[in-house]
């Protein structure tokens, strides 16, 4: 065998055992050459080295089948690398440091209104937003082994280019590259929704699961596609434009310029608009104002108020006569919601709930179960820096290093 290809071998080795330990949280070595069909040797050669790396260490628990005998598991090091994920919105740009599986060190939310600004101006911001995490979390830039970054719109995450976003003006130079040059460190970028669902896969309830759906409700209704362990992009790599699948074709306006999208019913953006209209016609007895949050509707229908009630029931409704098609077609294990859309509750997820169940055959509904995520404000940002993480694991992690 050539040096090379060995060296492969090893590598690809030595990805499968990281990832069977990153599974399972905590596991033996005869358990890992179970799961990965490697031989003892080459699992004991290779986590040996990876115990003196640093990636993984030895940890002693107490053996349930033999009394007083201690077994030996192995685990990451969690402060084995460090990544940045920066997620950018349209008025706001999140900054997290996150440890090797994603658990936040840092993070700095700043409320910033990035749209239609110049793509220089966006990138001054988030450097400042990188700077201040990388400091509050107590540790040095060389320390960060990547930065991703989330972004709406339609990205090819392999070029990095973004063909559209609603934010900030493009300029000569792409926003990865101006991030790249600032740090000198290895920058991907992703479709938002995307390095959230990677998250879910890496680190949170995709863990281990082959086929699953993530949503998200926010501004806008976004959706990731697991199919057998892969992301789902489609043909031009902007699959999964959810939020824009008619259910109503005579119902409300949405802002793509179709009428009755799930959108339009189900973002936090439609049920502010829907909220409004319903002081207008008096039906909320509450000031207008310009500024309406999505938490001050929710309390207000779970303190009673109808009108709005019947809002959320809608959203709920409409969002899973769309889901119950997906789960039609995909036969997902899981669907996994999440976003700030989340704090709606019972107020809209009842009706989901029942719609799904009424427009779904019994076999494929009973295979599928729903996940209400609960909202943190750093999942946007942990997301982009899983997008980092995934890298990390699958290339050998001495060879992840800031670019020079
Ligand atoms: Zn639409």
């Amino acid at each position: 065998m050539v040096a090379a290809s060995r060296d492969l071998v090893r590598e690809i080795n030595q990805f499968h055992i990281l990832n069977a330990i990153r599974i399972a949280g905590a596991i033996s070595r005869v358990e890992i050459a179970r799961i990965t069909g490697q031989s003892r040797a080459t699992v004991t050669n290779i986590t040996a080295r990876l115990i003196v790396e640093n990636l993984i260490y030895e940890k002693e628990t107490e053996d349930r089948s033999r009394r007083g005998r201690k077994r030996v598991l192995l685990a990451l090091n969690p402060d084995a690398a460090y990544v940045v994920g920066v997620k950018l919105s349209a008025y706001r740009i999140s900054c997290a440091v996150t440890d090797i599986q994603a658990d936040v060190k840092s993070s700095v939310n700043m409320p910033v209104r990035t749209s239609e600004r110049p793509v220089k101006f966006v990138a001054d911001l988030i450097e400042e937003g990188i700077r201040h995490c990388i400091s509050e979390a107590r540790i040095d830039l060389s320390q960060v082994s990547g930065i991703g970054l989330g972004i709406p719109g339609f990205v090819d995450s392999r070029s990095g280019v973004c063909f559209w976003t609603p934010l900030y003006q493009k300029g000569d130079v792409p926003l990865k590259d101006l991030i790249q040059k600032r740090f000198q460190i290895e920058t991907l970028i992703e479709n938002d929704t995307n390095t959230v669902t990677l998250a879910h896969q890496w680190f949170g309830e995709g863990k281990g699961i082959d086929n699953f759906l993530v949503v998200t409700i926010e501004d806008g209704v976004g959706m990731g596609i697991v199919v057998n362990g892969q992301l789902y992009r489609g043909a031009r790599g902007i699959a999964a434009e959810f939020g824009h699948v008619v259910v109503d074709p005579n119902g409300r306006d949405c802002r793509c310029g179709k009428k009755g999208c799930i959108e339009a019913y189900a973002s936090n953006f439609s049920i502010l608009d829907e909220a409004q209209a319903a002081i207008d016609k008096g039906e909320w007895h509450h000031e207008r104002v310009p500024d309406l949050r999505f938490e001050e509707v929710v309390t207000a229908a779970q303190s009673g108020e109808r009108n709005l009630q019947n809002i959320f029931t809608n959203a709920g409704t409409f969002l899973g006569m769309g889901l119950a098609g997906l789960i039609q077609i995909f036969n997902p294990t899981k669907i996994i919601i999440s976003g700030e859309g989340v704090r709606a509750g019972n107020l809209m997820f009842q009706s989901l709930r029942r719609t799904i169940r009424l427009h779904t055959n019994p076999a494929l509904y009973d295979a599928s179960e729903i996940v209400i995520q609960k909202w943190r404000d750093t999942d946007w940002a942990r997301g982009a820096a899983s997008l980092v993480l995934q890298e990390l694991y699958k290339s050998p992690f001495n060879r992840v290093r800031p670019i020079i």
